[in-house]
């Protein structure tokens, strides 16, 4: 079998970058580690015919023209557009930082156009140094979200949420953390600012398997790579390898691990056709140990039979420190992590032909539609 380039994982960066590459005339080989492909945007069928998010809600959006148009080659979406909804001390709204939660939050009636100055005053309250910044140091994540939403805000939906999630005091995480939250003078209580957004209506695991559809591609799964891989299979060294599985097991961790924050998931089905109303409920306490409920046949509101059914699978999410054979989910950005991040990618800089992407791969949190971005760049340059 011919072979000109290897990918290693079969996410969703090393599935476009296969696609891309075999549209352009080379012979693909995909490793994959686990048994089936997808990475962890991979799904499964329950009982009842529920597609479930196996390792967490995953929606597609973006703002990006290429990274829609290569998709909707593959794919039709079903136009199902995001919301998050949060619970705190008893009662249920709306999480975008805006006009719908604000007024509901504090019983008044702002405009759109009184809000900033709403805020600012809040903000102002709750900041130490009303100006920010520290002496030149960035904000921490506990100040950004101040500065974001004052205080009172912080303290029911942001404070608690986010030490569960992280383990740890947001004193101690980095601001660029919160800047992931949208904050609108609106009351558009979309999740995401991209009005292309929406669910497969096949379902996502149509989408790797059409991306991989193509006679210049081989998929082999549970095949896990190391450096040794290109010589086993007779290649020679300097074979383009593009590699998305974690950078430091590639190194086999040879100057420690990089940290992760990992998730445990808690399944229940329920004789109910509806139990919480919406896709994604987040918990904004510490009175309950998990961070938020999915249920997933929300995100498939086109399909009326499945809505009616009297059944539904509910899902508890509860971070976690990642331990060894604990599935990687957030890179955890510290001052030690990025430099142990800078030693390993001196390393790959050292192997001919290795080019590393993807969330594991770059040590990186990326939506979906930035996976897809990196890989049509990564595979252009490649053929550039
Ligand atoms: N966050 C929060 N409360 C919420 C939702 C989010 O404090 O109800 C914070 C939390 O620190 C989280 C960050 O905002 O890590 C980003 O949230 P997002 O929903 O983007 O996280 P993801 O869905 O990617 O885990």
């Amino acid at each position: 079998m011919q072979i000109d380039v290897i990918v290693a994982g079969a996410g969703i960066w090393g599935c476009t970058v296969a696609r891309v590459l075999a549209e352009a005339g080379r012979k693909i080989l995909v490793l994959e580690r686990r048994a089936a492909v997808g990475g962890n945007v991979r799904c499964e069928t329950d009982e009842n015919g529920i597609e479930i998010h196996t390792y967490g809600s995953h929606i597609f959006h973006t703002h990006l023209d290429n990274v829609w148009d290569f998709v909707n080659r593959f794919i039709t979406f079903n136009g199902y557009q995001h919301k998050v909804l949060a619970r705190h001390e008893g009662k249920t709204y709306f999480l975008p930082l805006g006009l719908t939660l604000v007024n509901q939050f504090y019983g008044i009636d702002l405009k759109p156009a009184e809000l900033p100055a709403f805020i600012a005053q809040e903000a102002q309250k709750g900041l130490k140094d009303p100006n920010g910044c520290k002496n030149g140091e960035a904000l921490n994540f506990e100040e950004q979200a101040i500065s974001f939403i004052g205080e009172p805000l912080y303290r029911a939906f942001i404070r608690e949420y986010t030490r569960k999630q992280w383990g740890t005091d947001p004193k101690n995480l980095p601001a660029s953390i919160i800047k992931r939250l949208p904050v609108r003078a609106s009351y558009d209580i979309n999740y995401y600012s991209d009005y292309r957004q929406g669910i497969p209506l096949t379902g996502y695991n149509s989408l790797f398997d059409r991306l991989l559809d193509h006679p210049g591609i081989t998929v082999e799964c549970n095949r896990p790579f190391d450096l040794e891989t290109v010589g086993q299979l007779g290649l020679p060294e300097g074979t383009p390898v593009f590699y998305s599985g974690p950078i430091d097991a590639l190194f086999d961790y040879r100057f420690g691990a990089l940290p992760w924050r990992s998730l445990r998931f808690e399944r229940e089905t329920l004789d109910l056709a509806d139990f919480q109303g919406t896709s994604v409920m987040n918990y904004t306490g510490a009175d309950v140990p998990f961070t938020r409920i999915h249920e997933f046949k929300h995100f498939h509101p086109e399909d009326k039979d499945l809505m009616a059914r009297p059944k539904t699978l509910i899902c508890r999410e509860y971070p976690k420190t990642w331990e060894p054979g604990d599935e990687p989910y957030y890179a955890v950005d510290t001052a030690e992590s990025r430099a142990l991040l800078e030693r390993y990618r001196a390393e790959v800089a050292k192997v001919p032909g290795l080019v590393v992407g993807g969330r594991l791969g770059e040590y990186r949190y990326y939506d979906m539609d930035q996976s897809v971005g990196r890989g049509l760049d990564a595979a252009g340059a490649f053929l550039a």
